[in-house]
């Protein structure tokens, strides 16, 4: 599949020290598609100011540098509760509503640093938290396929850019599926990396033990190009190992199909999966062992208290993460007449939608005293048995397939009235933030109704490069199709290649 737009980063890059196009045009191409269709998709809370102005500055600096890196001039998309220096971060939240960055995240700096061009921040689940992206403060995202659906979430804003054609490279936060499941919805790749990989310093923290920062992208090459310059011991954030992030551009390009053992936990494809995308996994697992790769069943027993697991665990750590908003140190206030504790709770009141509220509380609670034995140190016991089998599962197989989603994208409102259903769309996904494993999403194809479905992949620590090779493969059998609001809008400038 190649981007509409450049192709491949590869492509851009070439195109670019070709002289083809320039980066202001590229830039105000891609903005002017964002205003175009932001009635329509909704996929952006802001837009940068300054990205015209950096674009020409790049233009001029390219005059002069005999070898820029290949993201010179890249235009990227970053989720809203990623900071940015003098950009707003609002984590889609009325109580962060204006509120403006004094730094840039380390993930945002280093892509900085190789040149890409910030275009908008995107829309999100309200602190990350939620499926559908209809717990923004700020309105939904609707799917770009069909704006009648729901991109998935929390990251769903990041999703459907990209799928938009909005921009070729976004970013987002994945706790417990919130890049892989909206990238499953909206028909692009979607990565979360191993726990540690990325600094997550300048992320607004949900739950800090399982967050992690990835891309959106339309192929698999960009996406792992996004993560290696990401990568890497940061001293902002002590979880970060010291790993060569070229490791793993070696494995991507090492990897090799024939003799790789997928790991295939059958007993998790039960009643609650929908059948076009049990369908489309079967395809996959056929056209993969044609290519050669061995299929090795794994037992996953405990990954289906996952969901249990992480409502306790995240929803403890993101009650302990929420006390910083409180109106005394960040954005917004509910300044009354009353005393200090009335300001704090009307605040906090006013300033948090319903389901933060309903995290606050479950999280409190588990914590309270008396109770923390019972939920939240029982819940870490079985965080280490799910981290165990994985490993146990990995020492039969290189790489476990599932499907990202049990279901295709839903419509809006479906499960806004019950929130365990929604909480069981991360059913694949959460077990990965469990045990800190590396877990992608590629497209594999659509369901009955034309709606994109995908495919998940989880791999052992620092496995990305073996992952995305293994992407490639699944995109190279079925070339990612695009929804039709991809040709709408403008054309891209001239020469810069992409649908003709
Ligand atoms: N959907 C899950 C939740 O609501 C995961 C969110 C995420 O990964 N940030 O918590």
């Amino acid at each position: 599949m190649k981007n509409p737009f450049f192709g491949s980063l590869a492509d851009f890059a070439r195109g670019r020290d070709e002289g083809r196009f320039s980066l202001e045009e590229v830039t105000a191409y891609f903005l002017d598609r964002t205003r175009a269709l932001s009635g329509e998709i909704n996929a952006c809370l802001s837009v940068n100011d300054n990205a015209i102005n950096r674009a020409r500055q790049l233009d001029n600096r390219l005059r002069r540098e005999k070898a820029p890196s290949a993201l010179t001039g890249y235009p990227l998309m970053v989720k809203d509760n990623l900071e940015v220096r003098d950009m707003t971060t609002t984590c889609a939240s009325r109580i962060l509503e204006g509120y403006r960055s004094l730094r840039t995240a380390t993930s945002v700096s280093r892509l900085l640093s190789l040149g890409a061009i910030i275009l908008a921040k995107t829309n999100l689940d309200e602190f990350a938290m939620g499926s559908s992206t209809e717990n923004s403060a700020f309105g939904p995202t609707r799917n770009p396929w069909d704006p009648t659906r729901v991109p998935g979430g929390s990251s769903g804003g990041s999703a459907a850019a990209v799928a938009a054609g909005l921009a070729p490279l976004s970013l987002g936060s994945d706790t417990g599926g919130s890049i892989r499941q909206p990238a499953a919805f909206c028909g692009v790749i979607g990565v979360k990396p191993t726990y540690g990989r990325i600094s997550r310093s300048g992320l607004v923290a949900f739950a800090s033990s399982l967050d992690q920062i990835g891309p959106f992208a339309v192929e698999a090459e960009d996406a792992l190009e996004a993560i290696v310059a990401m990568a890497g011991a940061d001293p902002l954030d002590m979880t970060t190992v010291a790993r060569d992030p070229e490791e793993m551009r070696r494995d991507f390009s090492q990897t090799t199909l024939s003799g790789l053992r997928l790991g295939i936990p059958s007993a998790l494809f039960g009643d609650g999966l929908d059948g076009s995308i049990r369908e489309r996994l079967l395809e996959v697992r056929k056209a993969l062992s044609s290519d050669g790769v061995r299929e090795e069943e794994v037992d996953l027993a405990h990954a289906a208290m996952g969901i249990n697991v992480y409502y306790v665990l995240a929803t403890s750590e993101a009650a302990s993460n929420l006390c910083r908003f409180d109106g005394v140190r960040y954005g917004f206030r509910n300044s009354g007449t009353g005393s200090l504790r009335e300001m704090y709770e009307e605040t906090r009141d006013k300033g948090f939608g319903l389901e933060v509220k309903r995290r606050i509380l479950l999280g409190t609670f588990a914590l309270s005293a008396g109770y923390q034995e019972a939920f939240y140190r029982k819940a870490r016991k079985v965080q280490a048995l799910i981290r165990q089998e994985f490993l146990t599962a990995f020492s039969r197989c290189d790489v476990i397939l599932t499907p990202t989603s049990p279901t295709p994208p839903f419509a809006f409102g479906e499960k806004t009235g019950d929130p365990l259903s929604m909480y069981l769309s991360d059913i694949y996904t959460i077990t990965a933030n469990l045990a800190g494993l590396p877990a992608l999403s590629v497209p594999a194809g659509t369901d009955k109704n034309g709606l994109p479905v995908g495919v998940h992949l989880i791999g052992p620590p620092w496995s990305e490069g073996r992952l995305l090779a293994l992407a490639r493969e699944i995109s190279r059998q079925r070339p990612a199709e695009m929804p039709r609001v991809h040709a709408m809008h403008g054309n891209a400038p001239a020469g810069a290649g992409g649908r003709k």
